[in-house]
């Protein structure tokens, strides 16, 4: 068993299910549900009104035929005639009209279900994204949830259809024989079992199987993506993974015709049953006519009324086997839904204190990842007074882009705190303590948006004014950049939309820095920042960098030590603690493993220099 921080999996009762459902499917759709219900009735009535039509049909005719002048009878059956063309008509526009009723709620279902989707998407923590069993169940839940509410609904819905019917169709069911009626039920539930037996069955595979499910789609992805196509090609990868994801894909086909063909051996079996009832109870009835226990009319009706009567009482139970599989599916987009955030707004947030006055402390903060088995940062103490600019230096691992990570609270320190003015982070909204923040962080985001709507989005809350957008991009130097693209900033970045236009990794980088210029946040932090910069282009960011800051504080990530020597601080961090602190001067004065790196860096670059 893999281990993982989301609740067990809970299989709710049938009825907490189809509520929870149908108020779902109510609150989006209520207009179409209601329109479909009353469909749903009159579908319900009209088949037993068109059935007693017939019998009254068959017996006019054998009424007239026994009289003296058969023809006279035909007004009356004329009659009879128009009435059923009228049901029939009516039966023919109620169930298009129930097509499109069906189709426009299922629509509007299926976009309202992925919105709550995208909602608890960006409402968990971040810490599920390093579960691997999150990832199967919001993978099962996108999978079910878009279409499995309606099928609910509309399985009542034809539950309640056919349960109609079946009521009409069972008072005349009744007047000919009881233990009939009840031999034709029994016939028809070893269908049902074998649906539920299957429901089960396929669940318990999707559940055991959807990590594959995974894998093949990741292998689809990665060979049809653009962000691979480089080195898929490169690495001639394009055959490997092919074949993988056809062995996943076979493996998992083999196991659902597997359980297809079962179904198909049941479903068989249990339709010889129906087949052999039916056909028994029609000998009956037409001995019964012959015996004239019973008129021509009543014969043809009770025919149909059979035929009719397990025909719906198979599709109730199928309906109802239908619900159960709904159920156990459903399971997985509620196991989704009821996550609940850790990290979430206390009940009486403190008010953040007034930006340019935020000393923030770290105080003995201790954290490992969710399943990591050693402290990613332990025993961290530190302070940023308002406007300092202090830096993180060390090697890949060491804790750095996790202590950036906390102060964004995108996770909560294990032990310890941090604070701002001697107020516990957690005190606040994290929504209105993020505001206080801007980051690029060194996996930054390509966004498929306009120029200007990348810079933007670093504070949406702001108007999308041009001559402040082109300020924060002047500032990192998109400026230039944009200038030359063919719509300046109207163009569309990257391929995926008409006009849109690559940009470089150094060229998206100094849009990713002008986002969180843009930002008019208290502190700015930076991991990072110029990695794909060309050194003339760093040069000019940090020469005014002071300047571009305007007395926010900053703090900076970089393996470059021409950055962070302008550092009114500078903490040395390996294995997830402090070893050193101090200036550049201090640090190399200090002549421990700060001094060390620095002389290390700059040997490398003077040798370059002699070498060329
Ligand atoms: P740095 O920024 O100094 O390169 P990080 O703060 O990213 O280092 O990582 C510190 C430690 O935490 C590393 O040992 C890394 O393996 C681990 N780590 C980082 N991110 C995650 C994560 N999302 N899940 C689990 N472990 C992680």
């Amino acid at each position: 068993m893999r281990s993982t921080i989301l609740p067990p999996l809970k299989v709710s009762t049938l009825h907490q299910t189809l509520l929870r459902a149908l108020r779902l499917v109510w609150s989006m759709a209520p207009g179409w549900t209601a329109a479909n219900m009353l469909l749903v009735v009159i579908m319900g009535v009209l088949p037993i009104a068109a059935l007693y039509l017939t019998k009254l049909i068959v017996d006019s005719v054998t009424a007239g035929l026994a009289g003296p002048d058969p023809a006279a009878g035909f007004p009356q059956v004329f009659f009879f005639i128009l009435v059923a063309v009228v049901i029939a008509l009516s039966l023919a526009i109620a169930r298009s009209l129930s097509e499109l009723t069906s189709e426009a709620q299922s629509m509007i279902v299926t976009d309202g279900v992925s919105d709550i989707l995208h909602a608890q998407s960006i409402a968990v923590d971040l810490e599920y994204y390093e579960d691997t069993s999150y990832y199967d169940t919001l993978h099962r839940a996108q999978q079910e949830a878009p279409y499995r509410p309606t099928r609910i609904v509309n399985g009542l819905v034809q539950i309640g259809q056919n349960g109609i019917s079946l009521l009409g169709v069972a008072v005349l069911i009744l007047t000919f024989s009881w233990v009939i009626a009840l031999i034709l039920l029994a016939a028809a539930i070893p269908a049902a079992l074998v649906r539920y037996y299957y429901a089960r069955a396929r669940f318990r595979f999707e559940q055991e199987n959807t990590e594959s499910e995974r894998q093949a789609g990741y292998y689809h992805w990665v060979l049809t993506d653009s962000s691979h196509a480089k080195e898929v090609r490169l690495f001639n990868l394009g055959p490997l993974f092919r074949e993988r994801f056809k062995n996943f894909r076979t493996d998992l086909r083999k196991g659902r015709l597997k359980l297809a063909r079962y179904r198909t051996l049941s479903d068989s079996a249990s339709q010889a049953i129906v087949v052999t009832a039916l056909f028994g109870t029609f000998a009956f009835i037409a001995y019964s006519t012959l015996q004239g226990m019973i008129t021509v009319g009543d014969l043809v009706m009770y025919f149909l009324a059979f035929q009719l009567g397990i025909g719906f009482i198979q599709a109730i139970l199928n309906s109802l086997a239908g619900l159960y599989e709904d159920n156990l599916f459903l399971t997985n987009f509620y196991q989704f839904l009821d996550l609940e955030p850790k990290i979430q707004a206390p009940e009486n947030p403190a008010l953040v204190p007034e930006p340019r006055d935020q000393k923030i402390e770290y105080r003995d903060v201790r954290f490992s990842y969710p399943g990591g088995t050693k402290d990613a940062v332990s025993g961290v103490n530190l302070a940023i007074n308002p406007g300092e600019v202090i830096a993180f230096v060390g090697e890949n691992g060491s804790g750095k882009t996790t202590l950036i990570k906390l102060l964004c609270r995108l996770y909560d320190p294990d032990s310890g705190s941090i604070t701002v003015n001697g107020i516990d982070l957690r005190r606040f909204d994290p929504v209105a303590w993020r505001k206080e923040i801007s980051v690029v962080f060194q996996d930054y985001v390509h966004y498929y948006l306009s120029a200007a709507e990348n810079i933007w989005i670093g504070d949406i809350e702001q108007d999308q004014d041009p001559a402040i957008i082109a300020k924060a991009a002047n500032r990192s130097g998109a400026d230039a950049v944009i200038q030359k693209l063919p719509e300046g900033y109207k163009t569309n970045m990257g391929h995926w939309f008409s006009g849109g236009q690559e940009l470089s990794e150094g060229e998206w980088q100094k849009v990713a820095l002008a986002r969180a210029f843009f930002r008019d946040s208290n502190i700015v932090v930076l991991d990072e920042p110029t990695s794909s910069l060309d050194p003339l282009a760093e040069a000019d960011l940090f020469r005014n960098f002071r300047d571009l800051l305007e007395g926010r504080s900053a703090i900076l990530i970089s393996h470059r030590f021409s950055t962070v020597q302008m550092a009114d601080r500078i903490y040395v961090l390996d294995k997830g603690r402090i070893t050193e602190a101090g200036s550049h001067e201090e640090l190399l004065k200090l002549k421990g493993r700060y001094a060390h790196l620095f002389r290390t860096q700059a040997e490398h670059y003077q040798v370059k220099h002699s070498e060329n």
